[in-house]
């Protein structure tokens, strides 16, 4: 029997005490530069992670998700959390770190829903752990903030999942929206909200490619990038700036190309930021465009399908700009297209792709209205 749809009350028994959720996020610009210390700039997605919860008093953590195949119930103990390679980590790395904070959890019971999809980077982790810490906070009445809330959400990911992410995604969960892109400066966690032109709108497509190897090659890049600092003698990419052109292009590939992309990515991003705030559509999607060669080239982030289908968002009227969202290797395009036509440009570039056999992409954001 599937569990979607089961309510709180048909699953444990009793009512929900508390609800929290947490969005999904569209990176517009500063990719991959996050773990360098350097600038992004996401928006928060209508797509979320919703959590009900009741208190326990017996230390035991019942989870139900509604989003895995045909739903799924687990549980442990509050104190004896250990990593077991499925979702169940991203809720024992969030009462693991809370404890480790002096937090006391005497159990709950969880109810987990979510409308981002899983995997595609969008963000559904992130938005878990950070419904779930949420939820926390709620029930048991704790005075953290919302950037602490993003901190815990990372620590858990980071520490106790064992994922080798930057902060980005949590601090959007956290603290972005749907009207201003979060302009986060990844090192300080300082953040300013700037608001989106309402002449225009997002469209978000999923090229439907998922690379076997993304988290392999993710700490990669991670680890050319650490190398690239040292080289370089700084603590991180953040700190070197597009002037020492010449210094980068000394160090030996591909590091000169990856180090490339960061710096003048980081730069990228604070004149999104400028152009936002003046207001020009235009020189945002120029920058959204260099961007993505900056990945394709530079990063060797992409693959030919997803280049494929920034090709064709761009050849169509009324993009200002189309790029490569996300970790990369696969995954979602992001592109900025004037109000009222993401729906055509989305049908648009979902045809054209679907002309080469096996391709299939999915609208995920700028599709009809649900
Ligand atoms: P992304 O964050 O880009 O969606 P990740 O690989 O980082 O992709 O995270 C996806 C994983 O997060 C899933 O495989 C699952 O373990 C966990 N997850 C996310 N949302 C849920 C959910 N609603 N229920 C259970 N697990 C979830
Ligand atoms: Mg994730």
């Amino acid at each position: 029997m599937t569990m979607k749809g089961q309510s709180f009350e048909a699953v444990f028994g009793r009512p929900a005490k508390v609800v929290a959720e947490a969005p999904g996020r569209v990176n517009l610009i500063g990719e991959h530069t996050d773990y360098s210390g350097g600038y992004v700039l996401p928006t928060a997605i209508p797509q979320k992670t919703r959590i009900e919860m009741s208190p326990r008093g017996d230390g035991l953590v019942q989870v139900a998700t509604m989003s895995v195949n045909r739903g799924g119930q687990r549980w442990f103990r509050v104190g004896e959390e250990s990593r077991g390679g499925l979702w169940l980590d991203y809720v024992q790395g969030i009462t693991a770190v809370l404890r480790g904070r002096g937090v006391s959890i005497s159990g709950f019971d969880a109810r987990i829903e979510s409308s981002v999809p899983l995997g595609s980077g969008l963000s559904s982790s992130a938005s878990l752990l950070v419904a779930l810490a949420r939820a926390l906070r709620q029930m048991l009445d704790l005075s953290i903030d919302d950037v602490e809330i993003a901190r815990i959400a990372h620590a858990a990911e980071h520490d106790f999942v064992g994922a080798p992410v930057g902060n980005m995604d949590q601090m959007a969960a956290s603290l972005a929206d749907e009207h201003t892109a979060l302009f986060i400066d990844t090192r300080t966690l300082a953040f300013e909200r700037i608001p989106l032109p309402a002449e225009a709108e997002l469209l978000v497509v999923n090229s439907g490619v998922a690379h076997q190897h993304a988290s392999g090659d993710y700490k990669t890049r991670r680890a050319e990038c650490e190398r690239a600092a040292e080289l370089l003698g700084v603590p991180q990419l953040r700190d070197v700036d597009a002037a020492a052109e010449q210094r980068i292009a000394s160090l030996p590939a591909p590091l000169d190309r990856r180090a490339r992309h960061v710096v003048t990515e980081n730069a990228r991003v604070l004149a999104a930021v400028a152009a936002l705030r003046a207001g020009d559509l235009g020189r945002l999607g120029e920058l959204f465009d260099a961007s993505h060669r900056s990945m394709r080239d530079d990063f060797e982030v992409s693959v030919p399908a997803v280049d494929a289908l920034v090709e064709s968002a761009r050849a169509q009227p009324d993009v200002f700009g189309a790029r490569l969202t996300g970790g990369g290797f696969g995954g979602s395009i992001v592109a900025l297209v004037k109000r009222g036509c993401a729906e055509r440009v989305g049908r648009a570039v979902v045809e054209a792709y679907a002309r080469t056999p096996g391709r299939q992409a999915t609208v995920l954001v700028g599709g009809p209205a649900a």
